[in-house]
């Protein structure tokens, strides 16, 4: 078994959808990057790669690269899922915080974890989102970025 951890954060900015988890949140201000900015999916995917040792996003999709603007993160994650099965790895579960002010994210996580689960051919149980606040505090808190924590365990597949 193998864990790993990610982490991202994207700037809140107007002009710009906010996509967490897949999910297209309706809210004034959305985030700023080169692909989607899906912040969640982001820090989901370092987490799978951290697990298995095999780099970060930013190496395998860098920003620099036009074939990734605009690109959906939940795309990327499928190309992540297939380098940990070409590694030998298969994914035992995934666990994700988001840390957002606002909008509340409650009634969008349903979506979000079947988005996952069929991202990443896993059943729905094996995919944990949540969400929470900063209290005000911080970049999140003025509503400034959203932040995402990821982690992830992985088993080897038998040989
Ligand atoms: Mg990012």
């Amino acid at each position: 078994m193998r864990i790993g951890h990610g982490y991202d954060v994207h700037r809140l900015v107007t002009g710009r959808k906010l996509i967490l988890g897949g999910v297209e949140i309706p809210h004034h201000l959305g985030l700023l990057g080169h692909s989607d900015a899906d912040v969640a999916t982001h820090a989901l995917m370092d987490a799978l790669l951290g697990a298995a040792a095999l780099g970060d996003i930013g190496q395998l999709f860098p920003d620099t690269d036009p074939a990734y603007l605009g690109a959906s993160s939940l795309d990327l994650l499928g190309r992540v899922m297939d380098r940990l099965a070409q590694a030998g790895w298969r994914v035992e579960n995934v666990d994700l915080t988001i840390l957002a002010q606002r909008p509340k994210l409650k009634d969008y996580i349903p979506q979000m974890r079947q988005n996952y689960a069929r991202a990443m051919g896993l059943p729905v149980t094996a995919i944990s989102v949540k969400a929470t606040t900063e209290e005000g505090l911080g970049f999140t808190g003025t509503e400034q970025g959203i932040a995402a924590h990821g982690v992830a365990l992985l088993e080897a597949l038998a040989l």
